[in-house]
């Protein structure tokens, strides 16, 4: 054993001739019937090639789109089998489900080929028995790559893992190795950055990190809704005034569990809300009542910069500012870009995640810099929540 609490690849044993049924994340963005992104599929090939080398049987499982169990046509795995084939350099065959139990036999070791979507099957979702049978009977041996999925028990990330002996794959392990030192048992001091729209979207994560980090750094419209907690007038900005209650109780828990939490003393402020209106830098107590706050200031962002250094672990989800309209985007691509050049000098590990968090990194060019990036969306936010993924528990070790 790899002395990790899944299995992975490293346990797998000969694979030679034998099937192995590997799940991957396809569900690719499309347009035009191109594939508009394809890194997702770049994400699979390091599992796959080393299954195919070891000549093994690839047998990939992928949902695409939302079918909700029935068969359409637009969202067929045929769609995606000959860029696939690209991506990973190899053939790649398709196999549709109904003639699937003959077309598997007829494959050689090292063959690559790629089912149709799970979720033409109604069952799918469902984790629906007869569908987890229907997937087992065609493999030997059953290996999750997508950790994207894992948030989800249906029949192709959960249930198969009890009928089949069950790996991590690498992309799988690589996600779970990162987010295990970022919150699991991360090296401290450990600060989290929580921004974003609202904090109704993240009370749980918000809830759950008090109890992990020693600081915790709130940034976007969710520090609105914490400032007017605390009798501070945020004039239009976006807040959940409604939240006062539950804002205060997050901040109780953070002084019970010792965890030190940073809301902006300075913000830019702006009477519309479009690119490069006039904006004002002032103090949070200065903000007007026609004004909106779109972003922390410079000196709560060095302060943050300050804190940052004497941290050894970071995990990021959601931008302090609204950072697709300029300049609201000055303090998260200031502070992504102190968080990589630590990252760099060896001092902080850095995980990030969240579908614009991992968009305002991109924007600030730095997304290769952070130890770890998560495209995950859900499963990434579940996973900062402390929830249990039921595709990772399948894979116990
Ligand atoms: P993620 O997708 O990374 O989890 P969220 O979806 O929670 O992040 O939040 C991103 C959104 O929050 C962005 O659209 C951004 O414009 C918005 N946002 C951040 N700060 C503010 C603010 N001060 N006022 C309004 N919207 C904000
Ligand atoms: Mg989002």
């Amino acid at each position: 054993m790899t002395g990790k609490t899944f299995k992975t690849l490293d346990d797998i044993g000969d694979v030679l001739g034998k099937r192995v049924l590997v799940r991957e994340d396809l569900n690719v963005p499309m347009a035009d019937g191109e594939v508009a992104d394809d890194t997702r599929l770049r994400a699979t090939v390091p599992t796959v090639i080393e299954l195919a080398d070891k000549g093994a049987i690839v047998l990939i499982l992928a949902h695409f789109g939302r079918p909700k169990g029935q068969r359409n046509p637009d969202m067929s795995l045929a769609l995606i089998t000959r860029p696939y084939s690209q991506v990973l350099g190899r053939p790649v065959r398709f196999i549709d489900w109904d003639d699937a139990e003959d077309a598997v036999e007829t494959l050689q070791p090292g063959d690559i080929a790629v089912l149709e979507n799970t979720r033409f099957f109604a069952g799918e979702e469902k984790n629906d028995g007869q569908v987890v049978d229907r997937l087992a009977v065609l493999g030997d041996l059953y290996v999750n790559d997508a950790f994207s999925a894992a948030h989800r028990a249906h029949a192709s990330t959960e249930g198969i893992a009890h009928k089949l002996p069950a790996f991590a794959g690498r992309a799988m392990e690589a996600e779970l190795d990162a987010l295990d030192k970022a919150l699991g048992n991360p090296e401290h001091p450990v600060a989290a950055v929580v921004g974003g729209a609202k904090v109704s979207t993240k009370l749980d994560v918000l809830r759950h990190l008090v109890d992990k980090v020693d600081h915790l750094i709130i940034g976007g419209g969710m520090a609105n809704t914490f400032l007017a907690a605390r009798g501070i007038d945020v004039g239009k900005s976006l807040a959940e005034h409604d939240l006062k209650g539950t804002a205060e109780a997050i901040l109780d828990a953070a002084d019970a569990a010792g965890c030190t939490v940073h809301l902006p003393y300075d913000v830019v402020v702006a009477k519309e809300f479009r690119p490069n209106p006039p904006t004002r830098t002032v103090n949070v107590h200065e903000v007007a009542a026609d004004e909106m706050i779109l972003d922390i200031g410079p000196a709560a962002t060095e302060a943050l910069a300050d804190v940052l250094k004497t941290c050894r672990t970071l995990v990021w989800n959601g931008p302090l500012g609204a950072f697709e309209t300029p300049p609201f985007d000055t303090a998260t691509v200031a502070l992504a870009r102190t968080a990589a050049a630590l990252t760099h000098e060896g001092s902080l590990i850095s995980v990030a995640g969240g579908g614009d968090t991992v968009a305002a990194l991109n924007q600030a060019g730095v997304a290769g810099d952070f130890t770890f990036v998560s495209t995950a969306g859900g499963a990434f936010l579940e996973w900062m929540e402390g929830k249990p993924l039921p595709g990772v528990a399948a894979l116990a070790a």
